[in-house]
């Protein structure tokens, strides 16, 4: 990866009315835990329909809803289906692209049990939807306003939400590892498309050297390579490109959490703070989020979309 087109939100989007893509894309690559290649095709979905796979083997079509009550419990990774053997794994950085981006409805369609890793960040994602474009449909964003606050902490992690009286949602993350090149790191960010295209999307997936037999072991990161992740040894990186932001690490630990937080189907005010969490934590919270949001049935669509997704 050298150079990169250019990309730009449009100028005339509205932040508070749901959105889709304008035209359908395909991506295709590696997985990074098959380390078998898989193709995705993302299409547009009419407003409040929210954000749907389909799963394609031989002749069968499974639908199911990119939201909590079809999450499957992955630790190095997000899945989502309707059980563990009929899922789609490694679903957050297309998701945390639609969710940073803002597009609300939209139809995933996979081949594969697991969406192409691509360069390991969400940019991939990102240029393909603004490539086709972004269309803005007659409906309002699905926003929850909470009122309650959520504390939860589980071997040394934590994560903890504070509603906000204002109009942002601010997330912080801080992550420490014991390495030359992370150390502690802090960051916090106002999440909107624009700070998520700029700031979030680039942060690339990363990884430690050391881990990697354990890893193939039991079957996963079979598709890891220098390509799609940092590769952290015991004193450096082994990656050939240099890091994109000097705290990469964090940011893509953000572009993560914004991913399994897509899977709650709305937006949120307030204050999200994240110390060292990772997917199984940051669930914990989406769960608690998605409970609220089903309470306010409208918010959410579970009725699988009425669409013909032959091709
Ligand atoms: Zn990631």
């Amino acid at each position: 990866v050298t150079e990169r087109t250019m990309i730009n939100l449009p100028k005339n989007l509205e932040l508070d009315k749901q959105c889709t893509v304008k035209h359908p894309f395909s991506l295709e690559g590696i997985g990074v835990h098959t380390g078998v290649s898989q193709r995705v095709n993302v299409s547009p979905l009419p407003a409040q329909s929210g954000i749907w796979f389909v799963k394609k083997e031989a002749d069968n079509l499974t639908y199911f809803p990119a939201l909590m009550s079809h999450s499957q419990p992955f630790n190095l990774a997000t899945c989502v289906g309707v059980n563990r053997k009929n899922s789609v794994k490694t679903v957050e950085h297309l998701l945390s692209a639609l969710y940073g981006i803002g597009v609300d409805n939209a139809l995933i369609s996979v081949e594969g049990d697991e969406i192409p890793i691509m360069d390991g960040s969400a940019l991939p994602f990102v240029e393909a939807i603004l490539k086709v474009g972004i269309k803005t449909l007659p409906a309002n964003k699905r926003i929850l306003i909470l009122k309650d606050e959520f504390y939860q902490e589980s071997h040394g992690s934590s994560i903890s939400f504070v509603p906000g009286s204002s109009k942002t949602f601010r997330v912080s993350f801080e992550i420490e590892f014991d390495h030359p090149r992370v150390g502690l790191m802090d960051r916090d960010f106002d999440i909107d498309p624009e700070t998520y295209v700029k700031e979030i999307c680039k942060a690339r997936t990363f990884g430690f050297w050391k881990d990697r037999i354990a890893l193939h072991k039991i079957g996963l990161g079979l598709g890891a390579s220098e390509e799609n992740t940092i590769i952290l040894t015991s004193k450096g990186i082994r990656n050939k490109e240099k890091l994109r932001y000097p705290d990469e690490f964090v940011r893509h630990k953000i572009c993560d959490a914004l991913g399994d937080l897509a899977l709650t189907g709305v937006y949120l005010r307030g204050n999200l703070r994240l110390s060292k969490s990772g997917h199984a934590l940051n669930r914990q919270f989406s769960k608690w989020v998605f409970e609220h949001a089903m309470k306010k049935a409208s918010l959410i669509s579970t009725r699988p979309p009425q669409v013909n997704v032959l091709a």
